[in-house]
Formats: structure tokens, C-alpha cells, sequence
């Protein structure tokens, strides 16, 4: 039986940062993944000439370090863009980011007034007074305000999670938006309002905006970023192997089991990194703990479905995103690729990638991919953003575990599980592995981290901050 230092379960952007850092320093290490193509939620599929990935998947950091060592991956050439995006409210596609004080003069006036009012009399009572923050509702009350959480927050938020925001952890927007840069931003806000300045303000002001800013792409799809990261590691020596079934690991023996083109495979492993959804990790391995089952059944991913339109045109918009927080609309955010890379289309066509976040089982999804398309496109040409005229052509991707759902009390369930699962020869990592909000980038840093910690001898467990 074959012996690795590592054994990396899944071959997502985390497993491929940890295997391209661990591999240069010649230790030995065998992923094993079960799609066809490696990537996880950063791959990218080939559909009859088009590169489609996972709705937008953008490159951004603000770790100077990370952006070096990524941009100089061999034979990886990472483009700039700035985020153009827009959001389709009160019947008018506004600018997003949200920049307030454009908002604020597109709403009908008396929601204006008292939305202004609430934000203004909001940043003078913080002042004096810090609630308790505890939900994404008290985190965005108490930046805004009320009255902007009614308009700019609820009805958004509410449609991707299906649960209401003061319900979700305040650890979700503590996760993905810098608190600094949200700080200067409503500085220039408040400016702008009370001067009564409608005016937009500087493209670059977007970095400060959560979601906003400029970022990185390849000329085709986010795959080749993935594909670059392989790239080295296979150079040094590590197997990746996919289509791979994992079906059992004893951890006592420190064995993983699995088959390949149907023949049964077993390999020894000195340590084992798992990136894997946390219930199928718990599944393979062989120690049980039913107040762990219990605690594991309460926390769950959500589930996605991306519905991909093909139209006979160059574009249908400028934007790089579009996002849609009305519930009568389908989908959430529209992705339009031909705004990403020339590469992504064959000639003179474009393509969209409307997402609708579900969970596996529930109404929307088990609609057949008829129905769903049906939907996407007459959603899409009520609110022109295609025309009524364009011909198109559709094609329906359902992807599991998508996105941590962040509940309550998600952090005490998941550190129960954490605690049982890891130990000194298992290891979890990455957004699905861990359970955590990360953003590619986040993913990656994690994987050198812990690949950097390993190599200097240092606490592998001290890179999960709970
Ligand atoms: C719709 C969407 C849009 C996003 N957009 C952006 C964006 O614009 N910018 C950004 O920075 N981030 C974005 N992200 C986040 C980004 O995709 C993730 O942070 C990153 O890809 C996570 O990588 P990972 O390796 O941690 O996890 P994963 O990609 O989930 O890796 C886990 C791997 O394990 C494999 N696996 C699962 N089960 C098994 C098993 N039993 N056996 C073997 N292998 C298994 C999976 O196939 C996968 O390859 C987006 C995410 C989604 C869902």
C-alpha cells in the first residue's frame, strides 16, 4: 500500500493552494476528488463553445503577498477589471454598490425623506449608544438604519437565504465586509447628503463598499486559475486523481479506501486534510459521536441552481453583476461572461448565468430544466433586460453545498463538530470543509496557511479563529 505525507480530499481552490505549497517543499500527497474536473466551486464548464462558471467567480484580495504569489503563477495571466454592476429597484436599474445618496433620490420622495432622516439621526445615535450585535439585522440597522434595512437589506437578503436577517449570524457580514472601509465610506455618505449632493462618487470609493471594487479574471473562466495551481503541484510530484469515490477512512490505521474506474484503491497517510462538505466527511470516517449527528443536523449548506442563457448578440448590458431582490423575479444576480473575457463566447454571442439559491428537494428544486429556463427568460425579458425579440438558448446546472448557511447559534454547533473531527493527523480546511464564508481568495490564504504551518512546525489548528 502506497504511503503519502497528505492525503487532500476534494481538489477545490483551498486543497490545490495547500498541495502547490506543501509539494514544493518534496513532501508526498494524493488528492482525491470526485468531479471529473478539478476546481470544486472554482471550476468552470465547457458548454458548446461557452466557458460557464459558478455565476461570477472574481479574484480580489487586499493581501498584497497572496496577489503576488497568484499573479505569478506559471502560465496563469490574470486580467484587471472594475466591477460594473447594477441593481434593478423601484422599477430602475441603480447603480451598485449602493451608492445612498443615489438610492435615496430614486425612491418614491416620502420613503427618501424618512430613509434619510433614519440614516442621519442613526449615525448620530451610534455615537452614543453600541447595541448588541448579534444578527445580520442588528449589523446593518445599526450602520444605515431602519428604514435603509427595509429597502436595501431585507428584501435582498431575504430572498437568497430564505430566512430572515435577523436570523443570520452576525459573523456572515463580519466575515465579507471590512468594517474600516465601511467606516470612511458612510463618512462620505453623510457628506454627500447633507450638501444634498447626488452625485456619484469616484469609481475607486467602490473599494471601500462592500462587494465593490476592482478585481482579477483569466481570459477563460476561473478554471485556470485552479489549473495553474495543479500545474505545480503535479510538477512536484503529487497525484490528483479524480472521479475518485472515497468510501471509508479508518482513522485508527490513518487508511483511506476508495475506488477509481471501479477498481477498489487504499492508501496510508501520515495526515489527512479534508475540504469536504463536513456531513459526508463525518460519514467516511469511523468514529461516531451522536451529540455530534445531533449537531451536525442542524447545520447545512444551501443548495444553487444556475440557469444559462445563450443569446445571438455581443452583449445585452455592460454590467459585470445585475442583482435582483425582487421575489417575483427568479433568480438573484444575473452574470453576464462576454463582460468578463472575450474568450468566453464564441464570436458575436454572449452569456448569462442567472443563479437561484435552493435547497435540494424543495418546489423550485425539483422543477424540471424546461420550467426553470421558461421562468429565467420570461422573468428576464418582463424586466427588458433582454429583449423580447432575442432568440435563446438555455442550459440548467443544480450545485450542491454552495454556500455555509449561518444560523444563530451555527458557531456552537460547529465547534462541537470541529473539535470531534480534527485531531493530530486530521485536518479541515477551505469554505466547504470548514464551514466558513470564504470568498476564493480566503480559500486559498487558507491553504497556504495551513500548508506554511505544517512547514514551519507551527499549530495547524491555530488558523480557524472561532
Ligand atoms: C455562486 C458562487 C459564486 C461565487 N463567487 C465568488 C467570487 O466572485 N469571488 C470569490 O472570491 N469567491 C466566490 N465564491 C466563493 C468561492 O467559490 C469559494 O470560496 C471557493 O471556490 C471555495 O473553495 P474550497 O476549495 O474551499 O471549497 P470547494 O470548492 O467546495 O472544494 C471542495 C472540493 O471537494 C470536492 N468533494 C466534495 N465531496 C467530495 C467527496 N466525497 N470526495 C471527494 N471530493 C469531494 C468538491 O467537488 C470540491 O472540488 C463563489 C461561490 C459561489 C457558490
Amino acid at each position: 500500500m502506497k504511503k503519502y505525507d497528505f492525503v487532500v480530499l476534494g481538489a477545490g481552490i483551498a486543497g490545490l493552494a495547500f498541495a502547490k505549497k506543501i509539494s514544493e517543499k518534496g513532501s508526498s500527497i494524493l488528492m482525491l476528488e470526485k468531479e471529473k474536473q478539478i476546481g470544486g466551486l472554482s471550476r468552470t464548464i465547457k458548454h458548446n463553445g461557452f466557458y460557464l462558471d459558478f455565476c461570477a467567480h472574481r479574484f480580489h484580495t487586499k493581501n498584497e503577498e497572496l496577489l503576488k504569489e497568484i499573479t505569478s503563477l506559471p502560465n496563469l495571466k490574470l486580467y484587471k477589471h472594475t466591477k460594473r454592476s447594477r441593481i434593478y429597484m423601484f422599477n430602475k436599474y441603480l447603480k451598485y454598490p449602493f451608492e445612498i445618496q443615489n438610492l435615496l433620490a430614486a425612491m418614491p420622495p416620502h420613503k427618501s425623506v424618512l430613509s434619510g432622516t433614519s440614516f442621519l439621526m442613526n449615525s448620530i445615535k451610534k455615537k452614543f449608544k453600541k447595541p448588541r450585535i448579534i444578527s445580520y439585522k442588528d449589523w446593518f440597522v445599526y450602520f444605515y438604519g431602519k428604514q435603509l434595512y427595509n429597502v436595501m437589506c431585507y428584501p435582498y437578503t431575504s430572498k437568497i437565504w430564505h430566512m430572515d436577517p435577523g436570523k443570520i449570524s452576525v459573523d456572515w457580514a463580519d466575515q465579507r465586509f471590512p468594517k474600516e472601509g465601511l467606516r470612511r465610506l458612510i463618512k462620505k455618505i453623510i457628506k454627500k447628503i447633507i450638501t444634498l449632493d447626488f452625485s456619484s462618487y469616484k469609481l475607486e470609493d467602490d473599494e471601500l463598499a462592500p462587494d465593490g471594487g476592482m478585481f482579477y479574471y483569466p481570459l477563460r473562466g476561473i478554471q485556470e486559475l485552479s489549473d495553474s495551481l495543479a500545474r505545480v503541484s503535479i510538477k512536484n510530484r503529487a497525484e490528483i486523481l479524480c472521479s475518485t469515490e472515497i468510501t471509508g477512512i479508518s482513522t485508527k490505521d490513518k487508511i483511506i479506501y476508495y475506488t477509481l474506474n471501479k477498481k477498489k484503491y487504499s492508501a496510508k497517510y501520515d495526515k489527512l486534510i479534508s475540504t469536504i462538505p463536513l456531513h459526508d466527511f463525518y460519514k467516511l470516517q469511523d468514529r461516531k459521536d451522536p451529540k455530534v449527528e445531533s449537531s451536525l443536523k442542524k447545520l447545512g449548506y444551501m443548495d444553487i441552481i444556475f440557469v444559462y442563457l445563450f443569446l445571438d448578440r455581443k452583449n445585452v448590458s455592460k454590467d459585470s453583476w445585475l442583482y435582483f431582490p425582487d421575489k417575483n423575479i427568479i433568480f438573484n444576480r444575473a452574470v453576464e461572461f462576454s463582460n468578463w473575457s472575450p474568450k468566453m463566447c464564441p464570436e458575436g454571442k454572449t452569456s448569462i448565468c442567472f443563479d437561484i439559491t435552493t435547497y435540494e428537494g424543495d418546489k423550485i428544486w425539483n422543477m424540471s430544466d424546461d420550467k426553470l429556463s421558461e421562468k429565467t427568460i420570461s422573468d428576464a425579458k418582463r424586466i427588458n433586460y433582454i429583449d423580447k425579440k432575442d432568440k435563446v438558448s438555455s442550459y440548467v446546472f443544480r450545485l450542491k453545498n454552495a454556500y455555509p448557511v449561518y444560523d444563530l447559534d451555527y458557531k456552537k454547533k460547529l465547534n462541537a463538530i470541529v473539535k470531534f473531527l480534527e485531531s493530530d493527523s486530521l485536518f479541515l480546511l477551505g469554505r466547504t470543509g470548514i464551514f466558513r464564508y470564504n470568498n476564493l481568495d480566503n480559500s486559498v490564504e487558507m491553504g497556504f496557511k495551513l500548508a506554511e504551518n505544517f512547514i514551519e512546525g507551527k499549530d495547524p489548528k491555530s488558523i480557524y479563529e472561532y
